[in-house]
């Protein structure tokens, strides 16, 4: 079976998604589901933290869900990658038994990359530039993740023209990030938020074959779903584009690595 193992239900602080209505989408798709929900440790820095913490409780997460989990249904979480946070998310991943730990890149010099901040003084060379260089190095010092998530994060919000990241542009650091996640031991997420586009599938692919050339082995298929509608969505497009380069879709279930099909 294969795992949207990326989902967002209420418990997290920008999603209203009910676990019940999540569980029934992925049933009738036949898929499994992983809910990843959101664990910013230092958005309190942010200016935009009183409209969403990103925090929750992991042992209320845990009584409220664990009835619910089993073969098809494993409860993740999804850390933000900062400078400011690496020992409070070891710590708080390790405060119930998650089944996998996605970490992500929602944020750069204290700024959300969802608002124009970041972008403001910068040119798109700069921002993504940065973006990728702050991604390799939070890579290395996170180890303890499974998955990296939305390589492509930045191409959702960023206002320029391009919004890829195009490996031509970027192929040094893009390499950088890519050698550090199979140093790390750890594996991408191919997030399929933006693959109803054709142009995203093609340049998102160079990515990810080269993902393939330095060694890399398994992707964990996610949709980011933050509504039932959104469970599994693109998911064609993706096990196209993993089949044609030969990666294996995988998932976690108790922090360990799951064979998908
Ligand atoms: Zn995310
Ligand atoms: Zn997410």
């Amino acid at each position: 079976m294969i795992y949207d193992c990326h989902s967002h239900t209420e418990v997290s602080s920008d999603s209203d998604m009910k676990a019940e209505d999540a569980i029934e989408a992925a049933r009738k798709l036949g898929i499994g589901l992983i809910f990843t929900e959101h664990y910013d440790f230092d958005y309190k820095e942010s200016k935009h933290y009183k409209e969403m913490d990103f925090l929750f409780d992991a042992r209320e997460y845990w009584e409220k869900y664990e009835a619910l989990r089993n073969d098809s249904l494993l409860l993740g979480v999804e850390v933000g990658l900062t400078v400011g946070s690496i020992e409070a998310n070891k710590k708080f991943i390790k405060e119930v038994p998650f089944d996998q730990v996605i970490g992500s890149i929602h944020a750069v010099d204290k700024l959300d990359l969802y608002y124009p901040e970041y972008y403001e003084d910068k040119k798109k060379e700069q921002a993504y530039g940065h973006y990728l260089e702050i991604m390799a190095d939070m890579v290395k010092a996170n180890p303890y993740i499974d998955v990296l998530g939305h390589i492509d994060y930045i191409s959702r919000y960023s206002p320029y023209e391009d919004k890829e990241i195009g490996y031509r542009e970027f192929h040094d650091l893009v390499d950088l990030v890519l050698m550090n996640v199979l140093d790390a031991g750890t594996l991408l997420e191919l997030n399929t938020r933006r693959l109803d586009s054709k142009a995203v599938a093609e340049s998102l692919l160079m990515i990810y074959a080269r993902y393939k050339e330095l060694g890399g082995q398994y992707v964990a298929i996610g949709s980011d779903a933050h509504a039932a509608e959104n469970v599994g969505m693109n998911f064609k497009m993706a096990q196209d584009m993993v089949d044609f380069i030969g990666l294996r879709p995988v998932h976690f279930s108790e922090r360990k690595i799951q064979y998908s099909k």
